[in-house]
């Protein structure tokens, strides 16, 4: 179906942080299969494990348990930070949206009827999470959408704590808006969330979908001493980078409360962290571990950063949270640019009409990357004198999950 559009290139291989299309061009892939790509392309490490899962135990149902699928879930309570929390809980899913429909459906077990979420707020596709993302045009051909969401505006203090009250079953949050162009929330604003959550009774849901698993240079972005400042959740759901390429989803539940929430055969899953899906995951995290590349990213983004400013026009602002960078441009020429990068080798996505996102591999080089930076050097004098397409118009044109 169209839902994406037309296809810019057909793509056939890949190896580290390159893929190559069906005539054998080769490009940088700065998005990562949308912040998925967290160890490249066709990693040794994963394809062995993936394969060896397979060749060994491939698909059961969750009526069953499996080796791995314990063993990732205790080891994501351990990154979380929940293994100490007696009664967390972990429940695996196939993608991003399942893990939040997840995390909707314990809210309202809670049986209080509000959930409140961020203007800008993007959570998935599916009608649940679908409710709780705030972009007009994604939700109104579909409604009626699940009720009792608001929106509250996107990093006030005030007008959160003015929507709080008992009735409130959840708070929804990401740490980084990603699909809104790599918006952190203020500092402060998260601890502020947590603060109310506790006086209120309600849960705090961090959606680290894009942010988790290594993507801004700590483990889960919450954790990050300055983007979460340690604040931490009631809920956390993961996906994207989870499985390395290998479609995984998760729900981490902090102590009992938020465990138990949803009880026996009120969810459910056939794929969910299937033992392929969770080898995959725990050989994606071994390797983040094993290669540190946690301070690699911290590395790379700081000196990805200071150059894309020293390139100046037509780049006006970086925002960056490890290796999710928007390159916000002086014109609302995000889409033109991301075409050109396209036929100069780089993947790139126009996130707005004016910022360019960039999810690279967590094993990119800084020297891969300087490319990159030389290119948009090069686009100060390379870009038409006419702005791009404006307002609705422009928003067409740009690329989001
Ligand atoms: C991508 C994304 C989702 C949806 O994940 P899918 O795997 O595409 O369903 C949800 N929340 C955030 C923050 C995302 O970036």
């Amino acid at each position: 179906m169209g839902t994406f559009g037309t296809p810019r290139r057909v793509l056939v291989r890949g190896e580290g942080p390159y893929v190559w299309d069906a005539d054998g061009r080769r490009y940088l892939d700065l998005l990562g299969g949308i912040a998925v790509n967290a160890l490249g392309h066709a990693h040794p490490t994963l394809t062995a494990a993936i394969s060896a899962q397979l060749g060994t135990l491939g698909h059961i149902s969750n009526f069953f348990a499996s080796p791995t699928q314990i063993v990732l879930a205790e080891r994501l309570l351990e990154l979380a930070g929940a293994g100490d929390v007696p009664g967390s809980r972990v429940f695996f899913t196939s993608s991003g949206t399942e893990a939040n429909e997840a995390a909707f459906k314990m809210a309202r077990r809670t049986g209080r009827p509000r959930v409140l979420a961020l203007e800008g707020a993007f959570h998935g596709r599916t009608m649940g999470a679908l409710a709780l993302t705030h972009k007009e045009a994604y939700r109104a051909p579909f409604e009626p959408l699940p009720g009792g969401v608001e929106f509250v505006p996107f990093g006030d203090a005030q007008a959160l704590a003015e929507a709080m009250a008992d009735d409130v079953a959840a708070v929804v949050l990401e740490v980084v808006q990603g699909e809104a162009g790599v918006r952190p929330l203020p500092p402060g604003y998260l601890a502020h969330a947590r603060r109310l959550c506790d006086e209120h009774g309600a849960l705090l849901v961090l959606d680290e979908v894009q942010t988790g698993v290594g993507r801004t240079g700590a483990w889960f972005a919450h954790q990050h001493p300055t983007l979460g400042g340690g604040v931490r959740p009631d809920v956390m759901t993961l996906a994207k980078g989870l499985g390395g390429g290998f479609p995984i989803g998760a729900v981490v539940a902090y102590g009992e409360r938020a465990a138990s929430l949803l009880g026996a055969g009120q969810h459910g899953t056939t794929f969910g962290g299937n033992p392929v899906a969770a080898a995959a995951a725990l050989a994606t995290l071994g390797v983040i571990d094993r290669d540190r590349l946690l301070d690699h990213v911290r590395t790379v983004s700081d000196r990805l950063v200071d150059a894309l400013r020293d390139v100046g026009s037509p780049v006006r602002e970086v925002r960056a949270a490890g290796l999710l960078v928007a390159v916000e441009l002086d014109a609302p020429v995000a889409a033109q640019v991301a075409a050109r990068a396209l036929d100069a080798g780089f993947i790139v996505n126009p996130v707005t009409p004016t910022a360019l996102r960039l999810a690279p591999p967590l094993v990119v080089t800084a020297g891969q990357l300087a490319g990159f930076v030389d290119f948009l050097r090069g686009e100060a004098t390379a870009r038409p004198a006419a702005p791009g397409p404006q307002g609705a118009a422009a928003d067409e044109t740009t690329e989001t999950s």
